[in-house]
């Protein structure tokens, strides 16, 4: 038996559904529709008023808008994301595939980030109408603070997801200064304002996880409980490989998120999303008390994987499981 969820029922502040626009955001995305597509930026598009969920984007910003902590975490990621990129150097400096990857790890070890890899970039992974000239991509994950995250969604929550957009972004940016530094041009994508490609996807080509029931991504080894960035270049890295480890079992026997979910918009089946079959969150449902608590998170938080020490468990049940199906069936 579930426990009784706090919030709800939960009905949306009239204020904010009267910047609703026609159009479902589910239909931006592609829900119910068998071909493939390239995504549209349904939702935190650079500019606002290029989109039509952009009036909604705005009213997010007039919730907990004197909050100290956000006040704080929001001029710090926009002084790091106004700081320049250092000149691209005219000698490109030569390494082995693998000796590129081997240095791309220097910026976990000086603990920017928590996770790096990197794949070659699929065009499919950018937005309509964007492109960019490079043809590899690194992906870069860091972790939240799970107390702090736990607190979701009350505005500790936020202020954290904000303070780890600003590490990403960070992140981003030395790796970006670092290849132009050593010859190889290159271009920091930082969340939430994406602007040119959906990082979801590219990370879970190179090695981060699989997508869970609630639309996030998870990694054994950080759970639902992180964020990414990305950097686009053509310096050579060693692809890291694809890592599942049999999440889709789990997710079919755990109901923990959409029981948590406070609009109910966690959909229980995968769905048919741009002519893919996979996890999907109601972008209609969730978006109005994501707005109103300014980020919401609880899905994430709530997810056994993100629990600290219990994702690689998890893991190793999974893959020891998985063994002893395999034996059977020989
Ligand atoms: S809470 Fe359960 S069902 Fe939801 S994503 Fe996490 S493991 Fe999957
Ligand atoms: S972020 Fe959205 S999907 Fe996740 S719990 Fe909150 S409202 Fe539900």
């Amino acid at each position: 038996m579930p426990k009784a969820n706090p919030h709800r029922p939960f009905t949306p502040d009239p204020a904010q559904m009267e910047c609703a626009p026609d159009v479902s955001g589910n239909a931006i995305n592609g829900l119910g529709e068998e071909e493939f597509r390239r995504p549209d930026i349904v939702y935190w598009a650079p500019d606002p008023d290029t989109i039509p969920h952009g009036r909604l984007q705005r009213w997010f910003y007039t919730v907990n808008p004197d909050e100290p902590e956000i006040v704080a975490e929001r001029a710090r990621r926009k002084e790091i994301l106004d700081a320049p990129l250092p000149e691209l150097s005219e000698r490109p400096v030569e390494r082995s595939p693998g000796a590129w990857l081997e240095a791309l790890q220097q910026y976990v070890s000086a603990g920017h980030c928590e996770q790096v890899g990197a794949t070659a970039l699929d065009r499919n992974w950018l937005f309509a109408g964007h492109d960019t000239p490079f043809s590899n991509v690194i992906v870069i994950g860091v972790q939240h603070d799970y107390a702090a995250i736990s607190e979701a969604p009350k505005p500790g929550a936020g202020a954290e997801v904000m303070r780890q957009y600003s590490r990403a972004a960070f992140a981003a940016k030395a790796i970006a200064g670092w290849l132009r530094r050593s010859g190889w041009d290159a271009d920091p994508v930082t969340g939430p304002m994406a602007g040119k490609i959906t990082l979801i996807p590219p990370a879970i080509a190179c090695g981060f996880g699989e997508l869970g029931k609630h639309g996030s991504l998870i990694t054994p080894e950080m759970g639902a409980s992180f964020r990414l960035s990305a950097v686009l270049t053509d310096a050579p890295f060693a692809s890291t490989p694809p890592q599942p480890f049999g999440l889709d079992d789990f997710c079919m026997n755990c109901r923990i998120c959409e029981d948590a979910c406070p609009p109910d918009a966690i959909f229980p089946e995968k769905q048919t999303v741009r002519g893919e079959e996979k996890w999907y969150v109601d972008f209609d449902k969730c978006l109005p008390f994501f707005n109103q608590t300014h980020g919401c998170a609880i899905c994430i938080a709530e997810c056994p994987w993100s629990r600290p020490g219990v994702g690689a468990k998890l893991a190793d049940k999974l893959a020891r499981r998985a063994g002893r199906l395999a034996a059977v069936s020989k």
